[in-house]
C-alpha cells in the first residue's frame, strides 16, 4: 500500500508548480457520498482525454488519445498515467509551454461513478473503494457513470502491456453511434477547449463539480429568468 505522500510523488515529481497553475495538491481525506469521476480534454502536444476516477484520496488516471465512446463497438486506447490530486478535477486552464504536458484543460465531463459488477455503491464509499482497489489489482473495471455527457456502464481492462488499457461501453440504454465527442464544450465554463488561448480559465474547487452537502428546501419563490431580445445567435454557459 502507497503511503499518502508515495500516491502523488511521480505526479509532484513530474511538475515545477512555480510555473504550473496546476494544484499541488494533497491526498484528499475526510470526503463523504459517492465518488467523483472527471473528463478533461487536453489540447498536449497531441490532443488526449484524462479519464480519471477518484479512490482513497486521489484520482487514478487514464490518458485516452481518442477519448471516450457510448458506441458499444469501440475499444478506446485508455493508457494509465501517474496518480492525480483530488483537486486536479476541476482543473481548467493552460499548462505553460515548456512545463510537462503544456497546452489547455477543460473539464468536458464530471459526475459520480460506482463500481457496477456486483451491484451499485453510490451510497457506500468505503465499499465502493474496495472494489475499485480489487480491479486495479485484477486489470478490470466495471463502472457506472452518472456524468452529462457519459453515462452507463463502462469497463476499463488492462492489455498485456501493463500500462495500456482499454475503455468500451456496455450494453445498456445509453449505448449511441453518435460520438460524444462531438460535444466539444466544458461542462464547467461552456467554452471549447481551443477557446482558452482567447478567454481566461474557470476555476471552482474540486468539491463542487457534484452536488453534494446537506439538503435545503427549495426558496418559496423563483424569479424567472426572462428572455430578451438580441440581434444575432450567441454561445454563453448561462444561457441555453
Ligand atoms: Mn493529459
Amino acid at each position: 500500500m502507497a503511503t499518502a505522500k508515495g500516491k502523488l510523488s511521480e505526479y509532484t515529481a513530474k511538475r515545477a508548480f512555480d510555473a504550473t497553475p496546476e494544484p499541488k495538491g494533497d491526498v484528499a481525506t475526510g470526503r463523504e457520498g459517492p465518488l467523483m469521476f472527471v473528463v478533461q480534454q487536453h489540447a498536449a502536444r497531441r490532443m488526449h482525454y484524462d479519464f480519471r476516477l477518484e479512490c482513497d484520496g486521489v484520482l487514478l488516471s487514464w490518458a485516452v488519445p481518442k477519448g471516450p465512446s457510448l458506441d458499444r463497438g469501440e475499444k478506446r486506447l485508455a493508457v494509465q498515467t501517474e496518480d492525480h490530486p483530488y483537486d486536479y478535477a476541476s482543473f481548467e486552464g493552460v499548462i505553460p509551454p515548456k512545463q510537462y504536458g503544456s497546452g489547455e484543460v477543460i473539464v468536458w465531463d464530471c459526475g459520480v461513478y460506482s463500481p457496477d459488477e456486483q451491484g451499485l455503491h453510490f451510497g457506500d464509499r468505503a465499499e465502493a473503494e474496495r472494489q475499485i482497489r480489487d480491479g486495479m489489482v485484477k486489470g478490470k473495471l466495471s463502472v457506472q457513470l452518472r456524468g452529462v455527457k457519459l453515462k452507463g456502464s463502462f469497463a476499463l481492462v488492462r492489455t498485456k502491456e501493463a500500462k495500456s488499457w482499454l475503455m468500451l461501453k456496455h450494453k445498456d440504454r445509453f449505448v449511441s453511434a453518435d460520438e460524444v465527442t462531438e460535444q466539444d464544450r466544458s461542462v464547467l465554463s461552456g467554452i471549447a477547449v481551443t477557446d482558452l488561448k482567447f478567454v481566461p480559465a474557470h476555476r471552482i474547487p474540486a468539491a463542487q463539480l457534484v452536488p453534494a452537502g446537506e439538503p435545503s428546501p427549495l426558496p418559496a419563490r423563483l424569479e424567472p429568468m426572462h428572455g430578451e431580445t438580441a440581434p444575432a445567435p450567441f454561445n454563453d454557459p448561462g444561457w441555453m
